[in-house]
């Protein structure tokens, strides 16, 4: 076997990051972030240059874009994506969703900047180029290395601000779910994600309805639990042709709707949301966001939500 050829596409986030006065802002290109020794041919693509949190959904399927590009080309062994780690369990369950193959797709980042003394990022890079090159690793959908750990993107969480291992799952077998096989170019459909709390305004759903999303997830509480007066909106926005989504804010454990009492995950699914039993707000968001683009009813949706559990 010759060398293993990796493409690796830079977006930006810490992991480029410099610091300066005005706070940490990306500046390296793809090819700053190579390694000295390359022992891999990689090849590097620099997609864009900006910190994750600011990324925007066609953002986001662009990066989804140049993964299925760098794959078209058989003579690639792999994919190394470069990324903020904000939304990094977005972007790379994005790309999970929509690619097929089996090679493999391997994202990382960093939590401390590149001029760092104790940086990550080398690190990282590191285990990333390695993870894309080893057959091990084929077929798993995306991965991401960071921190020492190689995980899935599947259920992927955000867990620290601060720690080296930045990343937790919410569970690590989640079956993989691909959509058609590519990559959507139709402009992404409006999804928004609300938070609930004691207290929280059903005019917030009320808000989105009038603005005509076409996607509504809602981190409730406990085991998917809220008001009920939250249910009478979703009652609404399903009348409205809205796809409404129900997960919790708390990290991990599966949602199994379990209360009633008008406001109970029960109530919720009775007014016709669709429950997430493991994908929590970011991946459940960007799930509807990547069916509805493909086309995919209600049914569909809640076909997708039903089998998104452990394989
Ligand atoms: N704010 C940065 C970003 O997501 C954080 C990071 O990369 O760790 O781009």
């Amino acid at each position: 076997m010759g060398t293993p050829r990796i493409v690796l596409i830079s977006t930006g986030g810490t992991v480029a990051a410099q610091s300066t006065t005005d706070g940490a802002v990306p500046r390296l290109s793809a090819r700053d972030l190579l390694p000295d020794d390359l022992a891999p041919e990689i090849v590097p693509v620099d997609l864009m240059s900006v910190d994750s949190s600011a990324m925007t959904t066609g953002d986001q399927f662009a990066v989804a874009g140049a993964v299925e590009a760098a794959l078209a080309d058989p003579s690639v062994d792999g994919v190394v994506v470069t990324h903020g780690t904000d939304t990094l369990e977005e972007t790379s369950y994005l790309v999970d969703l929509c690619h097929t193959d089996d090679r493999p797709v391997v994202f990382t980042g960093a939590q401390r900047t590149s001029d760092d003394p104790h940086g990550d990022g080398p690190a990282n890079i590191a285990a990333a180029l390695a993870a894309a090159t080893d057959p091990g690793q084929r077929g798993r959908g995306v991965i991401v290395a960071f921190g020492g750990e190689v995980l899935s993107a599947r259920g992927l969480f955000k867990a620290s601000t601060t720690d080296l291992n930045a990343f937790d799952t919410v569970h690590d077998r989640l079956r993989r779910q691909t959509l058609n096989g590519h990559v959507s170019t139709a402009p992404p459909r409006r999804v928004d994600a609300l938070s609930l709390y004691p207290g929280v305004s059903p005019g917030l759903i009320a808000a989105a309805v009038s603005q005509q999303v076409a996607g509504l997830v809602l981190s409730a509480t406990g085991s998917g639990n809220t008001h009920p007066d939250i249910t009478a909106e979703v009652t609404a926005a399903v009348r409205a042709g809205i796809v409404v989504v129900v997960t919790t804010r708390v990290p991990f454990g599966e949602v199994v709707p379990t209360y009633g009492g008008g406001g109970g995950a029960v109530d919720l699914h009775r007014a016709g949301a669709i429950v997430s039993p493991w994908l929590r707000a970011p991946q459940a968001r960007i799930a509807i966001v990547a069916l509805l683009s493909t086309g995919a009813t209600a049914d569909e949706v809640g076909a997708f939500f039903a089998a998104s559990g452990p394989a």
